[in-house]
């Protein structure tokens, strides 16, 4: 198994170290060409403007778009969350739609976009940390999106289906649960040993 890290921008080398934790390989992905060769994607923390300036080259949207459809899982934090929804706002802008989703760029004002709070998390039993930088906020939340994570009552990561996208930063916390069940969306992911806690949740 072997995970792509988006690394066009951004913090995709926070989510490295991650996986180098759980044991699981994983190779940066440039061009379009380099999806193939990875069984699941991680679209990082950053600036989603320029994120998506470099995914307007070439056929990356496309490619990206047809990712979940092969069985290939998603995995977006915070700027990954945005190219991820149907629909952006504050300002519109393009997304990859893979999520019915509404999300609000830097949706906290500039006071409350950072900070590390404690949220709920239904993977976990505990209290989870969660470090927001200029995090965006989930407006809407389709039919057949499920809510795994609150903060304060709001939504702060969704799945439907094979993507998953989170406005906070996992990657900066020392929980992994969110890395593991998203490879537990991997076919597959079984044999893993690094997921054997993440299959019993
Ligand atoms: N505010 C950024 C954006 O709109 C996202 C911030 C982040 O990924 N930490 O793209």
């Amino acid at each position: 198994m072997r995970i792509g890290l988006l690394a066009l921008q951004g913090d995709y080398a926070a989510h490295g170290r991650m996986l180098d934790r759980l044991g699981v390989a994983h190779v940066l992905v440039r061009r379009a060409d380099e999806l193939d060769s990875v069984d699941g994607l991680i679209i990082p923390g950053g600036e989603s403007t320029t994120i998506l300036k470099f995914l307007e080259e070439g056929d990356f949207l496309h490619r990206l778009r047809e990712l979940p459809g092969t069985g290939k899982p998603v995995f977006g934090t915070c700027a990954g969350t945005i190219l991820l929804a149907e629909e952006v706002a504050n300002p519109p802008q393009k997304s990859l739609g893979l999520m019915d989703i509404t999300v609000e760029r830097n949706g906290f004002g500039r006071q409350l976009s950072s900070g590390v709070l404690q949220g709920s998390c239904t993977l976990v039993d505990s209290p989870m940390e969660m470090v927001f930088i200029r995090a965006p906020r989930i407006r809407r939340v389709g039919k057949d999106v499920k809510v795994l994570a609150e903060l304060e009552g709001e939504p702060v990561c969704v799945q439907q289906g094979l993507c998953l996208a989170v406005t906070f930063h996992p990657e900066l916390s020392d929980e992994t649960v969110l890395h593991r069940h998203f490879l537990s969306l991997i076919p597959n992911a079984k044999e893993l040993p690094a997921l054997e806690e993440a299959q019993r949740v």
